[in-house]
């Protein structure tokens, strides 16, 4: 799990990640290991997650702020599945053929920044009319709002990693 971007509105909600991981290790057993640059505010999310997964009875461990790019590729390598924001994770994922969950925001299809995997699925809020707004995604939402963001669930990321999982 890679909760991050170096762009501020191409993350999903921390606590929502949190949950999702939690709700994954509730139904599937599922551990979690989060990944991602940054040892301040990203390493404290880091142990938030874990902390939820450990409170819902599930396995997880944050190795975020501690790994070399080639300790990242060997656990996105390694893992059953990835679940990422539109950050590099998820490319790393599509070049080993993980499955791969990934998060987009305030980017699309047609900028052509979606992974090229078979096995990825992409959870966006479609029909947003504000909807790609900046190439990479700006710091700030610049409608106020954040739809293309809140409106996804973690119902909606949950089911997609079952989709992958099936
Ligand atoms: S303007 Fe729309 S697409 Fe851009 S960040 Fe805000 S909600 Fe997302």
């Amino acid at each position: 799990m890679s909760p991050f971007s170096v762009w501020g509105t191409k993350m999903w909600f921390a606590d929502r990640f949190a949950r999702t991981g939690a709700e994954l290790a509730r139904r599937h057993g599922l551990a979690v290991v989060g990944v991602g640059g940054g040892a301040g505010r990203e390493a404290v999310i880091g142990r938030t997650i874990v902390e939820k997964v450990a409170e819902a009875g599930g396995k997880a461990v944050s190795l975020v702020g501690e790994t070399s790019i080639g300790e990242l590729k060997a656990v996105i390598k390694g893992a059953r599945l990835v679940l990422a924001n539109d950050s590099a994770p998820v490319h790393v994922a599509a070049a080993f053929n993980v499955p791969t969950v990934a998060i987009f925001g305030p980017t699309a299809r047609k900028w052509g920044f979606f992974p090229l995997s078979e096995r990825a699925i992409v959870v966006e809020r479609l029909g947003l009319e504000c909807r790609p707004c900046h190439i990479h995604g700006p710091q700030k939402c610049p409608k106020g709002h954040f739809r293309c963001m809140n409106d996804i669930q973690v119902e909606d990321v949950v089911q997609a990693v079952e989709n992958l999982l099936r």
